[in-house]
């Protein structure tokens, strides 16, 4: 048996202030994998919870694209080798239930309009999503991690995107080992400026590292330092097999909150 564990962040450029917002969405997930559920469902409850919390980027509090509109794009990875994503979702007030539902079919992603006609068939309700207009650091998207007590893992990430982007811009959030990434029992996500995560595939080379054998906090460390252009706010947070999840951030401002379950 694993020990259960949930690490999750409220994006690069939150602010401390929203701490006790992340550890709300730590406990919800505590609670489930304390009561036996899966690192899926401990994931995506607690990205829901986060999604519906307004002072996020992701889900009701997504902050508009430069035409006005609001597109979220959200993802999720599972240590058994399921992988569900959708971009630029329109009227989703959760795209990470729609991301979640992608796990157990054929098709990984979906995007735009295709993405939404699934949902719609899947039963997913439409429902406008209510957003907020851009701000100066717009990098509050939302990630959790979860270690189940089989040891499965699942990272599941949403957001809005960054301000000042364009309608149909694609962020790291649902590109596999940009925003994301889960292997062997090692997960990371990513927050902060997409493009920078993007280019440096970001999630990806953290979980390398851990599986090379170096400490989370280490490979996150390389990743901030030696992965990014100057400039770049970029946060990271990531688990294991074993221990603790760890949270870590090129400013001050990630609020990120960690749990696990007693021996
Ligand atoms: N990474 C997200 C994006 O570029 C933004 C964020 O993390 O806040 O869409």
């Amino acid at each position: 048996m694993a020990l259960a564990a949930v690490v999750a962040h409220g994006g690069a450029g939150a602010g401390p202030e929203r701490l006790a917002n992340v550890e709300r969405a730590v406990a919800i997930a505590a609670g489930i994998l304390e009561s036996g559920g899966s690192c899926v469902e401990a994931a995506v409850e607690a990205c829901v919870v986060l999604e519906d919390d307004p002072v996020f980027n992701a889900g009701t509090g997504s902050v508009f694209r430069n035409d006005g509109s609001v597109e979220l794009d959200a993802s999720i990875q599972t240590s058994d080798g399921r992988m569900g994503f959708v971009i630029a979702i329109q009227e989703t007030p959760n795209p990470i239930r729609v991301a979640a539902r992608l796990l157990d079919q054929e098709v990984n992603g979906l995007t735009g309009d295709g993405a939404r006609t699934w949902a719609d068939e899947q039963g997913f309700p439409r429902s406008q999503v209510e957003g907020r207009p851009p701000f100066q650091r717009a990098t509050d998207t939302v990630g959790v991690i979860t270690r189940d007590g089989n040891g499965n893992i699942a990272c599941a990430t949403s957001t809005g995107g960054c301000s000042d982007r364009p309608s149909g811009r694609v962020g790291d959030v649902p590109l596999p080992g940009c925003g994301f990434w889960v292997q062997e029992g090692v997960g990371v996500g990513a927050t902060g400026i997409g493009e920078a995560i993007t280019r440096g595939m970001l999630s990806y080379r953290v979980a390398e590292k851990i599986l090379a054998g170096m400490d989370l906090e280490e490979s996150m460390i390389w990743a901030l330092e030696d992965c990014l252009e100057e400039g770049a706010e970029v946060g990271l947070i990531a688990l294991g097999s074993e221990g603790t999840g760890h949270g870590l951030a090129n400013s001050k401002n990630m609020p990120w909150a960690s749990w696990i379950a007693r021996k």
